[in-house]
């Protein structure tokens, strides 16, 4: 008998139709004899609308409130769906996050979990039952709720997996799995029947929008497997796992895409060490991701520094940057919004040269400036204008063959 561990989006659970749908799913599972413990995130847009119902009664809603506010999103999700089983015939019992054992740090909006209390979920798996987690929600050691931060339900799926030693956690969603690039974009992305941890770790950080980055990054650490697949059909999704076969013709495994990207450039900067540091630690205090930086080679002891961060963060981070770019004696900071990130990523491309280049050709080809480039070991990242974005993803997704199956 094995323990699985099952997540259903907000699409998948968006209304009472798809709850009873998801039911018969579930009961599918239980009946091949397997334990199931299934996380479910808030129906539809919930918590989109939640927030801005918050937003309607005041400018600045309390962090606490809000959270707890939030977290009614996906109790109404695990209550339902704990109905829709017993009214099938089967026994399931729904928990809340803190019910569940989920302990937090007291950070709102974005809390880790610290630490997890199975022993009401194994007692109800003891008893028979299925049982029905509420999704991206905990409890602090001061009995507040908090949110694990936005798509945090995937987190709590393979936390609640990696904590019970599951078999697998599954990953239902409204697509059947991970792509290699978005198919909105490229009609001809292919779906992937599988990915490593590191890729999809990539993939995530740098836009595919099927799961959340941090928990692939803590199946990666545990070295859980986890399924993506869609909850509206059979097909068979992709797995995330460890030790994909290398040796294949496509080095580059995915492409992904972030339209989310504005740009700021600190000019006529001094080149004096202690500078960077002085810009940046502002912007690490106040919680403001910076993405791509890059620092030009410096010309008459000048040099300008150009970063990335979230639109939203953008008028944020210049009020940050700004006192400390006059202070430094920096010339100018110049910001700037309609930016995209292109990235092609791949564990194969380690070891191989010349993917920078083709990368670079593919997009020069149609004439597209590159406005910005980072690299990792398995990804290469390129900023350019967001018109541009979908062509960008096409030429690669040509230009690397991706829509050719792999083949050993
Ligand atoms: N309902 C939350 C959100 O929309 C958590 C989740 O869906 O995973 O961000
Ligand atoms: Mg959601």
């Amino acid at each position: 008998m094995a323990l699985i561990v099952q997540k259903y989006g907000g699409t998948s659970v968006a209304t009472a139709e798809r709850i009873k749908a998801v039911a018969d799913r579930i009961i599918r599972t239980k009946e091949a004899g397997h334990r199931v413990v299934v996380v479910v995130s808030a129906m539809g847009d919930t918590t989109d609308e939640l927030i801005a119902l918050a937003h309607q009664v005041t400018d600045e809603p309390s962090e606490r409130e809000l959270d707890l506010l939030l977290s009614t999103g996906e109790i109404v999700s695990c209550t339902l769906m704990a109905m829709a089983l017993r009214a099938k015939g089967y026994e399931a019992v729904a928990l809340t996050g803190p019910q569940a054992g989920i302990l937090t740090e007291p950070a709102y909006g974005r809390a880790q979990i610290i630490r997890i209390e199975p022993e009401r979920i194994v007692r109800e798996l003891d008893r028979g039952r299925i049982v029905i987690v509420a999704g991206f929600q905990g409890m602090t050691e001061e009995f507040d709720i908090t949110t694990l931060g936005r798509g945090g339900s995937d987190t709590t799926a393979v936390a609640l997996a990696v904590i019970r030693r599951a078999d697998r956690c599954e990953i239902y969603t409204d697509v059947d799995g991970v792509f290699t690039a978005d198919p909105r974009l490229v009609p001809r992305a292919r779906k992937l029947a599988e990915i490593d941890y590191e890729e999809m770790l990539e993939l995530a950080q740098q836009g595919a929008r099927v799961m959340h980055p941090r928990a692939v990054e803590l199946g990666a650490v545990y070295n859980m497997p986890i399924v993506v697949r869609s909850s509206f059909n059979d097909n068979p999704g992709t797995l995330i796992h460890k030790g994909v076969a290398v040796e294949i013709r496509n080095k580059v495994r995915g492409i992904a895409h972030d339209t989310n990207v504005a740009k700021i450039t600190i000019v006529g900067v001094p080149d004096r060490p202690g500078i960077a540091a002085a810009l940046f630690a502002p912007l690490a205090e106040h919680g403001v991701n910076v993405d791509v930086i890059v620092q030009n080679a410096s010309l008459h002891g000048l040099t300008d520094l150009s970063f990335t961060v979230a639109r939203g963060d953008l008028s944020k981070a210049l009020r940050l940057v700004e006192p400390v770019a006059r202070q430094i004696g920096a010339r100018d900071v110049v910001a700037s919004n309609g930016w995209a990130k292109v990235s092609i990523v791949g564990t194969g491309m380690q070891h191989s040269p010349g993917y920078a280049a083709r990368m670079f050709k593919a997009l020069a080809d149609r004439n597209i400036n590159i406005e910005m480039i980072t690299t990792s070991e398995i990804r290469i990242t390129c900023i350019i204008d967001e018109a541009r974005v979908q062509e960008a993803v096409q030429a690669l997704h040509d230009a690397f063959q991706l829509e050719q199956p792999e083949l050993a």
